[in-house]
């Protein structure tokens, strides 16, 4: 069986103390490679290899290290058909989706910050008569980031290639759920050139080897896309270090449904924002609040079809939704829908697992499931669920509708349907949120601050919050 290797120093290695865990394929449920468990001497490794690495990478023009990261992204892209394969058969998520929006965002990530390098400025604050203040901005030195499972390649690479394009050398984890593309990753970059050592990619567990990054002292910051209780435990660990941080964490959007919506273009819209990547997608609108004018027209449409909605093997190219991450990710969010009737929900479709032919058979298939008749405070509509599970509510008035919204823990996205142009800057200005779209969803310009409020996070990426996150400001003043 395939053993997957550490990118460290650019070279693969197995894990010092040689330990290794299976990686599962959701679609049929077999393992199919294994990974390093690694731990804290692993960790030293890469910091040592990032320690040589630094002096030469930070010292590069902006110019050079763009050439680098261009080819990095043409790397991706050459091997395009490669990487959607190992996407789509470590998530399970339908290779059409990989092939789509993982990979093809990835390659961007890398192409945006490579060219934004070029162009990231710093200010001048000039004081008449006295002197003027400049503003430098320097890499950290060695940071760590550390990724979820859901779009793997896709948020691995939001946080490495600002980190790497503003001069630091990267100590990095994926998702030991999802670790294939980013073990890809390693030998793109040993073809692109990248000097060895100024980026290293560790597998294993979060509680060893993440919490390893988190702890060293030599690693000047952690970017982390994840749940929120591991966010607030990596900010307890590495405050205290005074460490900086970028936390982005778990959601429970509100998709909010006005009367005098575009009702065509909205259904189909939120088709999509309900169960893309079969719900696992952190700005998934799992939380559907309708207008009673349409409530009953919205439910009747929608459910039928959800109802028709094609759940089957990641390969099929009719699948809409592929195989969930993995087994205990399927359990937990069958035991939401079992909550959900518990606290008193109907479920209007969906609810089970789909079982198919063999080699699927072992499979984690869930149908994508509509529930109503839930309070707003219960905890199916209060906790993330992270899977293909959303419940409808019907509302009057915009108090009502914001109050209802805005009474989770979470913030990070809301979508807003409406043709009222003031009540769509209105809502929009008071839906707690750091992401919002009206008559939308998940269109995306990589300029713009993601990130979210409340326990969704703390800090942005994208554009120039993220070259600002990486690197440390120094003001100097000189008299005249
Ligand atoms: P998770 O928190 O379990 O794991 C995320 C990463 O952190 C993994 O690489 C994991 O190994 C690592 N990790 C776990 N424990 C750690 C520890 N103690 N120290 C250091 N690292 C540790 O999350 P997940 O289940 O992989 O992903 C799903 C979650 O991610 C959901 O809550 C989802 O909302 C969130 N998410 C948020 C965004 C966003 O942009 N806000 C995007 C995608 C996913």
């Amino acid at each position: 069986m395939e053993k997957l290797k550490n990118f460290i120093g650019g070279a693969f290695i197995d894990p010092v103390r040689g330990n290794y865990i299976d990686n599962y394929e959701p679609a049929t449920g077999k393992v199919y490679c294994e990974i390093p468990n690694s731990d804290e001497e692993d960790v030293i490794l890469a910091v040592k290899a990032a320690e040589e690495a630094y002096p030469v990478w930070s010292g590069m023009s902006n110019e050079e290290r763009s050439k680098i990261l261009v080819r990095l992204s043409e790397g991706i892209e050459a091997r395009m058909d490669e990487f959607v394969r190992a996407e789509s058969r470590d998530n399970g998520k339908p290779l059409a989706l990989a092939a789509h929006v993982d990979i093809p965002r990835a390659v961007s990530n890398f192409h945006f910050f490579a060219t934004a390098i070029i162009h990231f400025a710093s200010e001048a604050h000039p004081m008449t008569g006295v002197g003027v203040n400049y503003t430098l901005r320097k890499p950290l030195g060695i940071v760590g980031c550390i990724s979820p499972w859901n779009l793997p390649l896709y948020l691995f690479s939001w946080k490495i290639a600002p980190a790497l394009a503003a001069g630091n050398c990267v100590i990095a984890k994926p998702s030991e759920v999802t670790p294939y593309t980013a073990y890809l990753l390693g030998q793109v970059a040993n073809e692109a050139g990248m000097p060895p050592g100024v980026l290293n990619i560790l597998h294993g567990e979060g509680g060893a080897a993440g919490d390893a990054i988190v702890k060293h002292p030599k690693i000047k910051a952690i970017s982390f896309t994840g749940g929120t209780k591991t966010g607030e435990y990596i900010a307890r660990t590495a405050a205290p270090m005074f460490k900086k941080l970028s936390l982005e964490l778990g959601g429970k959007n509100p998709n909010i449904i006005f009367d005098d919506c575009d009702f065509k273009e909205m259904m189909s819209t939120t088709l999509r924002s309900s169960f893309a990547n079969q719900g696992q997608i952190c700005l998934c609108g799992s939380r559907i609040f309708v207008q009673k004018g349409i409530y009953e027209k919205f439910k009747e449409e929608f459910v039928r079809k959800v109802d028709a909605t094609v759940v089957s093997n990641p390969e099929d190219p009719n699948a809409k939704l592929g195989a969930m991450v993995s087994k205990p990710h399927l359990d937990k969010v069958l035991s939401y829908i079992e909550l959900a009737k518990e606290e008193g929900g109907t479920v209007l479709t969906g609810g089970t697992k789909v079982e198919l032919p063999t080699p699927y058979d072992g499979g984690y298939y869930l149908r994508p499931t509509v529930i109503e008749g839930l309070s707003f405070d219960c905890r199916t509509n209060q906790e993330e669920i992270f899977g293909p599970v959303v419940t409808i509510t019907p509302f009057e008035t915009e108090e009502e509708v914001l109050m209802m919204a805005n009474s989770t823990q979470y913030g990070l996205s809301a979508t807003i349907w409406t043709s009222d142009l003031q009540r769509a800057h209105r809502m929009a200005d008071k839906v707690d949120a750091g992401i919002v779209w009206i008559n939308a969803w998940l269109v995306r310009d990589l300029r713009t601050p993601f990130g979210g409020v409340k326990s969704s996070g703390v800090g942005r990426e994208g554009g120039w919050e993220a070259l600002r996150f990486f690197t440390e400001p120094k003001n100097v003043f000189i008299k005249y």
